[in-house]
């Protein structure tokens, strides 16, 4: 067994990424342990948003929305690559909410972000009104939605965004390790314990203190952890996690433009349709509440989740009530699901369970301690992470101070992607400007690393279809712990969504034979 370390993270979704990135920085040694694949659960999962959740003003949880509004400025300056602003347009339905609600309600969304005292220089602009009817949304909506506004939020990459922030933290020492699951840990003095098996083969660690970042299993590795302490119960005082699938489909294009849609569904729900590897149209979210008896068992979360058949026809048929040329499910060429891990808050609506973060700190006298994580959103992990910190900097007297407000991740040290991708062009001319352009959407300003000295595609290495090659595959595999063929076609890259299937299989065999997992290396 190694030295202890002063922090290990159970969970390699953004939450964790971001603790043990604030906290590498800050000069603790950091171990974070994923099960899985960096962001391999709720955290490419998302809606990919960088968002206040104008709907959330409607549940008064102003704090929470202040907060995320002030995290998308941080965002398109840190990760700028990664995250860019988005136009929402909402069509007013007139049967739901009046035109005043929704103006005021914009102008507090408007604003929200600038009353903090920490809060940055805002750049996105102020939401307006707008007549449908006209360009550019003439003819896509049915006649009856004349009347829209427009407001502002930001979209992002969210499994690159935590595969930035992991690296990041791995750039400032952290040790990330992923396929390796924390099956029980256990207190020594003021030591945590931790058993980890990592492709069959088990082993210890140890750790002053340990962070329960396991999103939807955070309560699994709680018991895992503290066998002896009761589950949380539903309304008791003690934190539970409420468990809301939510599922999202793709289909080609359904409009010009670069701006998203907010669609407010006749359930009272709303709807997002949004730009997507610039040829889709992303569509989502359902919201289905999971049982509290599948939601506690860890059999419920072993199986991932996916869109079933009645989820994407209820989002076709959102749409459909809006757009004129509604998608079929016969049109949908990707889906995904997750499941959101949020503050149990008691709510049975689950539009309404609350999506701030809530910690439950397990700290007796004299003992390490473990602070488990509950709910939250991708848009407030860098908070969520500093708030982490916080309650834990009593066991750790020197640590630095927060830093990560202004700090770019990796890939995000420019300041104009128009800029960048143009000295890309002149960098590499023989290379085609939109794989450039999707290299440099994925890299940023770590582009140029990966592709070295190449001068031409066909220095690239093996074409696998849908702009990925072999070079790249080598740099995720190298600098970005892919293990697997669909860590780099679903996670690190969105390729496999232009591969036809038999690319996608031919790509999984090259891969697993070109890199085995330990184990099945071949033997000399
Ligand atoms: C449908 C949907 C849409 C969403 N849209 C948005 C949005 O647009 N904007 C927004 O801000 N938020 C959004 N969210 C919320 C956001 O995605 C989540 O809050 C966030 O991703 C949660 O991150 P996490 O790190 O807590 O959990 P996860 O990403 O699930 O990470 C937890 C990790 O812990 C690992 N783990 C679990 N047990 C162990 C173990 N024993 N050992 C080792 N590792 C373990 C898991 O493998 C997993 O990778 C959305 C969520 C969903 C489901």
């Amino acid at each position: 067994m190694d030295r202890p370390c002063d922090l290990l993270i159970i969970g390699g979704g953004i939450n964790g990424a971001a603790i043990a990135r604030d906290a590498a920085g800050r000069g603790l040694s950091v171990c974070l342990v994923e099960q899985g694949d960096i962001a391999g659960a709720t955290s490419s999962a998302s809606s990919k948003m960088i968002h206040g959740g104008l709907r959330y003003l409607e549940h008064y949880e102003f704090r929470l929305v202040a907060e995320a509004l002030a995290e998308r400025e941080v965002m398109l300056k840190i990760a700028p690559h990664l995250a860019r602003p988005l136009a929402i347009v909402m069509p007013h339905v007139k049967r739901q909410r009046p035109a005043w609600m929704i103006r005021l309600g914009l102008l507090l969304y408007d604003n929200l972000g600038r009353l903090r005292h920490d809060a940055p220089r805002t750049t996105l602009p102020a939401s307006s009104t707008v007549d449908l009817r006209r360009a550019p949304f003439a003819g896509l909506l049915h006649a009856v939605h004349g009347k829209g506004f427009v407001y502002s939020d930001v979209i992002d990459d969210d499994a690159r965004l935590t595969l930035a922030t992991a690296r990041s933290a791995a750039g400032l020492g952290a040790v990330i390790r992923t396929r390796t699951r924390c099956l029980a840990a256990h207190r020594d003095g003021t030591c945590w314990r931790i058993q980890l098996e990592h492709h069959g083969q088990r082993s210890e660690a140890a750790a002053r203190a340990v962070v329960n970042a396991a999103g939807p299993w955070v309560s699994a590795v709680l018991a895992a952890c503290l066998p002896q302490r009761q589950p949380p119960q539903h309304g008791s005082h003690r934190p539970a996690v409420q468990l809301i699938k939510g599922s999202h489909i793709v289909v080609p294009r359904l409009y010009a433009g670069d701006h998203g849609w907010l669609l407010q569904n006749d359930d009272h729900r709303v709807v997002f349709v949004l730009p997507f590897e610039e040829d889709y149209s992303l569509i989502g979210t359902t919201e289905i509440k999971l049982e509290r008896s599948d939601a506690d068992t860890v059999a419920a979360l072993d199986a991932p989740p996916t869109a079933s058949a009645g989820e994407i026809d209820y989002l076709c048929r959102a749409v459909g009530r809006f757009f004129r040329q509604a998608p079929q499910p016969a049109d949908v060429v990707w889906s995904y699901a997750g499941l959101r891990p949020l503050f149990d808050d008691g709510h049975g609506d689950p539009a309404a369970v609350t999506r701030d973060y809530t910690f439950l700190l397990d700290a007796p006298p004299d003992a390490a301690p473990l602070l488990s994580i509950f709910g939250g959103k991708l848009t407030t992990h860098r908070r969520l992470a500093e708030a982490a910190l916080t309650r834990l900097a009593p066991w750790f007297p020197d640590m630095g101070r927060a830093w990560t407000a202004s700090q770019a991740l990796p890939g995000g040290e420019f300041a104009d992607f128009t800029q960048l991708l143009a000295e890309l062009r002149r960098s590499y001319p023989a290379l085609p400007a939109g794989l450039l352009q999707q290299l440099a959407r994925r890299h940023g300003s770590l582009t140029a690393a990966v592709l070295g000295t190449t001068c031409g595609p066909d220095e690239l290495g093996r074409d696998f279809g849908g702009g990925l090659f072999e070079r790249e595959v080598a740099w995720f595999v190298t600098h970005e712990w892919a293990q697997d063929a669909d860590d780099v076609l679903w996670r690190r890259s969105k390729a496999g969504l232009r591969m036809r299937p038999a690319e996608r299989a031919a790509f999984a065999a090259w891969f697993a034979e070109r890199y085995p997992a330990p184990g099945l290396e071949a033997k000399e």
